[in-house]
This record gives C-alpha cells, sequence and structure tokens, in this order.
C-alpha cells in the first residue's frame, strides 16, 4: 500500500471511529435525507484536513494530486462506509470549470467556500424541454441595473433544497437560437425569486427538486466566460461529470455486490441455478470494470474527456441497474414488501429503485450510445 492510501486511511479511520462514528454510511443513495447536518459538519472537517478537492491545482487549494491518487482517496473513502459527500457538485463540477473559465476575482471568490465545505452547489441545466437536448433551455436572463435577472424553470436539479449557489444555462441573447446566445450564470439561490419544489422519488425520498426563476437576480460579473459562449463552458462541466470519482466508485459496488451475495445465501436464492449464472456474471463485469478503471488510470490520456467516458459510463450504469434487479431477485417475495410502513425500505430495495436513475442522468444509456456511434465508429447522426 502507498505512504498516501495509508495516509487516507488512517485518518479515516480516527475519524470514523471517534467523532464522526454516527455519520457513517449516512446519506446514500435513496437516503439523501439523512443527517445532512452532520454530512455538513462532516465536509467542512474534510476541508479543514484537506482532504477534498486533492486533484485541484495548489493555488487553489488542492493538492495537485495525480489521479491514481485521487482514485485511491475515493476508494479509501468508500471502503471506509464514509458518508455520502454534500459537496460533490463544488468540488467535481462547478469548482473545475471556475478553474478554466474564471477569471482570478472569481476564482478568489468562489473557490475557497467549496473547499473548506462552506457553500455547497447545484446544476441548473435540465428543463421540462431540455434534457438530453440541452441546446433547448428556455430559462431567460436580461441585464437590467447591474444585474442578470433570470426567469424560467430548471427540473431534476439535485441538492437544490441544500445548495446555496447555483450554475445556470440561460438564454440571454433574445432571438439566438440553440448553442448560440446562451450564457453560464452563477445564481445565489437565498433569495425571494428563487423557489425549489422537491421532487419524490420511486425511493419516497427527494435528492433533485424544480426550480423556479421568477426575477431572480444576480451581479453581472456573476458569469463564467463571456456572455453568449456558456454553451462552451456548460460543455466542459459535463467533461468532469465523469472523473476520478467514478473511477474509484467500485469499491462501493464491490460492497454493494457482497450485500447481495449474502443476502443469496441466506435466502437460499444462491441454490437456484439461473440467479447463480447472474451473480456470476455481474462479479465477472464487475471485475471488468476494476480492470479498466486501472488501465485508464495509466492510459497517457487518463481523466481527459472522450468517447472513452461514455463507453465506462455505459458500462457501469447499465452494470449497476442490473445489480439493483438482481438485488431484487435474491430477495424473492420478501422483495416486494416495504421493511415497515409507511415505505421504510431496505438496503437492497433502494439499490433497486434508486439504480434506475444510473442510466438517465450526466447522459442517458441512448444518448452515450450515439456519442460512441458517431465519435467511435464514425457512423451517421441518429
Ligand atoms: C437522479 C437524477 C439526478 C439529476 N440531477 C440533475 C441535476 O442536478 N441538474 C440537472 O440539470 N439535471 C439533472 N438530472 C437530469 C438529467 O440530466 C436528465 O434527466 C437527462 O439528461 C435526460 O433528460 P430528460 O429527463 O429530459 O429526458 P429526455 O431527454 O426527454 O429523454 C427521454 C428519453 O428519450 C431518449 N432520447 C432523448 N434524445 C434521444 C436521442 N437523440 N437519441 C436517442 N434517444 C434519445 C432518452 O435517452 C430517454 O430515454 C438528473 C437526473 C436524474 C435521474
Amino acid at each position: 500500500m502507498t505512504g498516501f492510501r495509508e495516509e487516507i486511511r488512517a485518518w479515516l479511520r480516527e475519524q470514523l471511529e471517534g467523532e464522526f462514528a454516527h455519520a457513517r454510511g449516512l446519506g446514500g443513495p435513496g437516503r439523501e435525507h439523512e443527517g445532512h447536518e452532520v454530512r455538513l459538519a462532516w465536509e467542512r472537517r474534510l476541508g479543514e484536513a484537506g482532504w477534498t478537492c486533492l486533484g485541484w491545482p495548489r493555488r487553489y487549494g488542492g493538492r495537485d494530486a495525480p489521479l491514481a491518487d485521487q482514485v485511491a482517496f475515493h476508494e479509501e473513502y468508500a471502503r471506509a462506509d464514509a458518508p455520502a459527500r454534500v459537496g460533490h457538485i463544488g468540488e467535481g463540477l462547478i469548482g473545475p470549470t471556475i478553474i478554466d473559465f474564471g477569471t482570478e476575482e472569481q476564482k478568489r471568490r468562489f473557490l475557497p467556500p467549496i473547499r473548506r465545505g462552506r457553500e455547497l452547489w447545484c446544476q441548473g441545466y435540465s428543463e421540462p424541454e431540455a434534457g438530453s437536448d440541452l441546446a433547448g433551455v428556455r430559462t431567460r436572463a436580461r441585464q437590467e441595473g447591474g444585474e442578470w435577472v433570470l426567469t424560467g424553470q430548471k427540473t431534476w436539479t439535485s441538492l437544490a433544497h441544500v445548495a446555496d449557489w447555483c450554475f445556470v444555462l440561460a438564454r440571454t441573447e433574445s432571438g439566438s437560437r440553440r448553442h448560440a446566445g446562451l450564457s453560464y450564470l452563477l445564481v445565489p439561490m437565498d433569495q425571494p425569486g428563487v423557489e425549489v419544489r422537491p421532487i419524490v422519488q420511486l425511493t419516497g425520498t427527494s435528492e433533485f427538486n424544480e426550480v423556479f426563476f421568477d426575477g431572480a437576480r444576480t451581479a453581472a460579473g456573476n458569469v463564467l466566460g463571456a456572455p453568449g459562449e456558456g454553451w462552451r463552458v456548460a460543455m466542459a462541466t459535463l467533461g468532469y461529470e465523469r472523473g476520478a470519482s467514478t473511477l474509484g466508485q467500485q469499491i462501493g459496488f464491490q460492497r454493494e455486490f457482497d450485500r447481495v451475495v449474502e443476502t443469496a445465501r441466506r435466502t437460499g436464492a444462491a441454490e437456484d441455478p439461473v440467479l447463480r449464472d447472474r451473480l456470476v456474471r455481474s462479479w465477472l463485469e464487475l471485475r471488468i470494470m476494476r480492470l479498466n478503471a486501472l488501465r485508464t488510470m495509466t492510459s497517457p490520456s487518463a481523466g481527459t474527456p472522450g468517447p472513452e467516458a461514455s463507453i465506462a459510463k455505459l458500462y457501469w450504469s447499465e452494470w449497476h441497474r442490473r445489480l439493483g434487479e438482481l438485488a431484487q431477485a435474491v430477495q424473492g417475495r420478501a422483495g416486494l414488501v416495504a421493511d415497515g410502513p409507511p415505505y421504510e425500505l431496505n438496503d437492497l430495495q433502494r439499490l433497486y429503485l434508486f439504480s434506475r436513475a444510473d442510466t438517465i442522468y450526466a447522459g442517458s444509456s441512448e444518448i452515450q450510445r450515439n456519442i460512441i456511434a458517431e465519435r467511435t465508429l464514425g457512423l451517421p447522426k441518429g
């Protein structure tokens, strides 16, 4: 084991056996509502100890950590069953975008609170008529009295109910169409012109929301990149969405898989030849995923967005959804009944229900297949 990995492991053990023992495992998929306050305190503790934003440059408070170290961090984090992060959108999406496109003033203003867990972010891209077809956004913003004024609606906005800021893709040039005339605005959430309405998901909880802008305001300087060039900035953010944390997630997957196998042993499902076959297949595919991640980490283009990112997203999300189905199957009929009233779910039921979303967010499977078809196989546009 490398010194770096040992250091992370020791630090996590000390914290999660000590002051944060009660935070272990809080807030996983379908359990996002759990322990927000303690997870926020945890985010701040990580920041104080220098365990957030490892891949950021040192001059912005990161460690310039190579991809392999970042992945090691995510692996150890999952192995320790540390609480689900509340600051991942800031660290993984908007932070790197600000580093690449922000002015020095924007970097000074926005990066330190992300790194310290003092400000949380959400992503305002999708709208009711603009999901896969993001260029169809209709939310508008115009300049008035030194501010941008926004009107429109976003939807499926993860963590908007706890976020301090939202990065919003909005149409700022009237009469513009598609990719032109969009701007990437940084909008404070706590103001009268912003209303957040939770959407109840299959798990019975609300990880995402509808967000309504009705005269919401943000300073004229809170635009990332030039006004009208929001599409380029928005695409860069999407490129970060499949970074180091994705490569490190197999440890968490292995834990879920082990739980499915344990249940199969207990219920007798492990003796069913068809289910045994599915379990073995799932394990093999998880091994392939792991080996692929190792290969990606050591390849010269590691961390660069490209068709490989689409292959990886398609592979892990489809695998995870199948694991969710297997988790239901090994429980037998018991899996169809809630653990308690009114809608208490066990971990495997949550896994099944939440993993349905994996093949939708961060670009649906159909969209990933289109990207692979067009950019890798050179097939004509679908
Ligand atoms: C758990 C979760 C969290 C999310 N968090 C956020 C968030 O924080 N911020 C945010 O902005 N968005 C978020 N999203 C939204 C997500 O990005 C969209 O759901 C996704 O892009 C798909 O868009 P849509 O739901 O409008 O579906 P649509 O685009 O309407 O697609 C409907 C169906 O048609 C298929 N389809 C669409 N176009 C094509 C095509 N050209 N070729 C083939 N098939 C096609 C799709 O694959 C899908 O099966 C989240 C979604 C989920 C599930």
